[in-house]
């Protein structure tokens, strides 16, 4: 579409930050810069934009940061030099080959981001698990989303999201626990309140160990003691049982597994559960009560329940809630999984982690790997999974590993015990960093460096968190001589002789990769770009000849993608594997996101409105806490664990309950100095199924900062 005016185009997009997905319309001016707006049409937003979305243009406009060509050097003692993308991928492919050829295919890893486009996931997948023989491809959404994904699979059959945004509109009762929506998910949260003014008796419930602007709309607040959650939904569980508050025609015919939870979650009693929770009987029994009561029930989480080392139980405690009840495939109801990242959908659509096979197929199924196989016509696809995030920098660290390749991601400030992270990618061998910024901590140990194209310089596909796949047009072209990471990833296999990557544009890779999803339960072999484009937005499954706009739903007639075809209900323990507070450390450390800052910053720190929210790191301390060390609001403090250290100024608030204190995520090294790093303290311990780490519990001390 074209505009008048002093526009040249106006073309539609995705916003690249969050997983709700809002649709934009991209104006490019005739000085080349772009401005945005929210997408009136778009049935995600309906125009609506968070502050970050508003400010999305600043993040392209603004080249001064930018990568502009590619460098290398050819031993770690030189500085990096400029060179050609033919000279940086040919000497890449001769490393990696040599690696390959005298230590194997597991030597080489790719950790790449759920903010790559499904195209960029699906060539860098393909390379890896098809073409060089090892599972060693994942990415941040490891840190993410993974527990959510084990849990769909263990409770659904497959990671399905069974609902959409527009069941928020038909739902009664929210249950929306370890998660900040009104902040990390805003344009979704919007919808709730939107939904909850309109109807004021719509019941929400927010649980959390904080007291969060979320809350603000809450008829109830569980501020359950950190890490406990297992148990408050067990107990809950419990209740809707005693109340005879269950959907007994749903549990006998479309779900298995109720006999062992009754009887796990009975051997809890109330009186129990309060107190391991922190909260009152009273408010157990309305929670239960609500959700009792409701005739749509959604329950919404993300990082605080899966950013822990019992991330898939706490899932699967909480789907069960919505199982019992039977509150999913049906309008209104279901659990809503809030994807942090804009494209970990899209990446788990196309296999994009070290345990995931393209199209929901399963690694350990052998038809399923000669299957992928066949349609690449590449290597024998390894039967075992590759290593997860946070196990590549262990394995750098121990020599397993010797070349890296970072796509996308900043690991030097999102990973746990970060300083290990950086120990890592000192003694890595060979260090491939693709980036867009020339700001991450990356690229001082990089060997190559290779400059990509932002969002709205490259066209793709991205998939949000209600199995919503969006066209994002390119709008305008990217500075020097950085080009789209799918590119890059065909340029750098075509040098390692492997065939299968000659496509001339993302059209075809997009097609290529539809074309695997055929006959699957993800199946969007009829969305084509051309599809994509006219309707701009379409929820798979889309077969050919599907209906305009998608799949709404999944389970609408309660067949689940297990071999029963019936869900589970796990009975899961709530016992609880975390680094609990001592002597030596004795508070409660969790850590989180602020509302206008994005991960590690690379591009909301850009922009000077949104830097005006929150200027600083702080640590959120209650007055209780600080009054026994003789802290006072914006002392600095020295916050030390068994891994680290940060220097941050006290925040007091009674938003936080005594004993536990809080550290925004954020960020990473500051004019070299990285005491403001929360990862420096936090825990790498990890969930044993998801292998996502333990951010949001590990034991720290704090001290009033002393001038040495
Ligand atoms: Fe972007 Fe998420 Fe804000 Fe929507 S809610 S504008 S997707 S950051």
């Amino acid at each position: 579409m074209s505009s008048p005016g002093k526009n040249i185009t106006s073309l539609t997009s995705t916003c690249c930050y969050c997983g709700v997905g809002c649709g934009v319309v991209v104006n490019k001016e005739k000085n080349g810069d772009i401005t945005v707006s929210g997408n009136k049409d778009y049935p995600v937003n309906k125009g609506m934009l968070c502050s970050k979305g508003m400010n999305l243009h600043y993040t392209v406009n603004d080249k001064s940061d930018r990568l502009l060509y590619p460098q290398m050097r050819y031993n770690k003692s030189m500085p990096l030099q400029r060179v050609s993308w033919d000279d940086a991928l040919e000497r890449t492919a001769a490393v990696f080959k040599t690696f390959i050829e005298k230590y194997g295919p597991d030597s080489v890893a790719f950790y790449a981001s759920g903010q790559c486009l499904t195209e960029e996931y699906y060539v860098v997948n393909k390379l890896m698990k098809g073409f060089i023989g090892s599972n060693n491809i994942d990415t941040n959404s490891r840190l993410c989303m993974s527990s959510a994904v084990a849990a769909y699979k263990l409770a659904l059959g497959e990671d399905s999201v069974p609902l959409c945004y527009d069941d928020i509109e038909l739902a009664d009762c929210f249950y929306v626990t370890g998660a900040n929506p009104a902040w990390c998910h805003p344009i979704l949260w919007r919808r709730v309140e939107a939904h909850k003014a309109a109807n004021p008796d719509t019941r929400i419930i927010v649980v959390d160990p904080r007291v969060t602007d979320t809350c603000s709309l809450a008829d109830l607040h569980l501020q359950i003691n950190p890490g406990t959650d297992i148990t408050l939904n067990h107990a809950i569980g419990r209740l809707l049982i005693e109340n005879g508050d269950i959907d007994i025609g749903f549990i006998r015919s479309h779900a298995e597994g109720f006999e062992q939870y009754s009887a796990l979650v009975f051997k809890r009693t109330l009186v129990e559960s309060a107190k391991i929770c922190g909260v009152s009987e009273r408010d157990i029994r309305l929670a239960a009560k609500y959700i009792g009561e409701a005739k749509g029930f959604i329950s919404m989480w993300t990082m605080g329940l899966n950013q822990s080392a019992v991330g898939v139980n706490k899932n699967l405690s909480l789907i069960n809630l919505n199982l019992i009840t039977g509150h999913v495939g049906k309008p209104g109801s279901g659990p809503l999984s809030l994807t942090g990242q804009p494209n970990a959908m899209g990446g788990r659509e196309v296999g994009g982690l070290a345990n995931l096979l393209p199209a929901h197929r399963d690694l350990k199924n052998p038809l399923h790997r000669q299957e992928v196989q066949q349609f690449w016509k590449g290597k024998p696809i390894s039967p075992e999974p590759g290593l997860t995030a946070t196990e590549m920098f262990e394995a750098l660290n121990d020599g397993r590993l010797k070349a890296i390749w970072i796509m996308c991601t900043n690991p030097l400030t999102s990973l746990p015990n970060v300083r290990l992270a950086e120990e890592a990618l000192k003694k890595a061998k060979f260090v491939v960093v693709q980036e867009v910024s020339n700001k991450p901590e990356t690229l001082a140990y990089a060997d190559v460096i290779l400059p990509a194209a932002a969002w709205a310089e490259k066209e793709g596909t991205m998939t949000n968190s209600e199995r919503r796949v969006s066209y994002l047009n390119k709008i305008t072209d990217a500075p020097g001589e950085a080009i789209p990471d799918a590119e890059i990833i065909c340029r750098f296999a075509r040098k390692m002789g492997y065939p299968g990557f000659d496509f001339k544009n993302s059209t075809e890779i997009y097609a290529e990769h539809v074309k695997l999803t055929a006959k699957t339960n993800i199946d969007i072999s009829g969305l084509s770009y051309e599809v994509l484009k006219e309707q701009v937005s379409v929820q798979w499954p889309y077969k050919k000849k599907s209906k305009a706009g998608g799949t709404e739903r999944l389970f609408a007639d309660r067949k689940f993608y297990t071999p029963s075809q019936k869900a589970i209900i796990h009975a899961v323990p709530d016992a609880f594997s975390s680094e609990r507070p001592d002597a030596d450390y004795p508070f409660i450390l969790t850590t989180g996101r602020i509302r206008d800052q994005w991960h590690t910053m690379s591009k909301t720190g850009k922009v000077n409105k949104l830097n005006q929210h929150i200027k600083e790191a702080f640590i959120e301390i209650h007055p209780r806490d600080a009054a026994a060390m003789h802290l006072k609001d914006g002392d600095i403090t020295v916050v030390t664990s068994r891994r680290g250290e940060v220097q941050v100024k006290v925040k007091l608030t009674t938003q936080i309950k005594p004993g536990v204190v809080f550290l925004p995520m954020h960020w990473g090294k500051i004019l070299g100095s990285d005491l403001h790093r929360a990862n420096n303290l936090t825990n790498d311990a990890l969930d044993p199924i998801s292998k996502e780490p333990d951010f949001k519990y590990c034991a720290v001390n704090i001290a009033k900062y002393k001038k040495p």
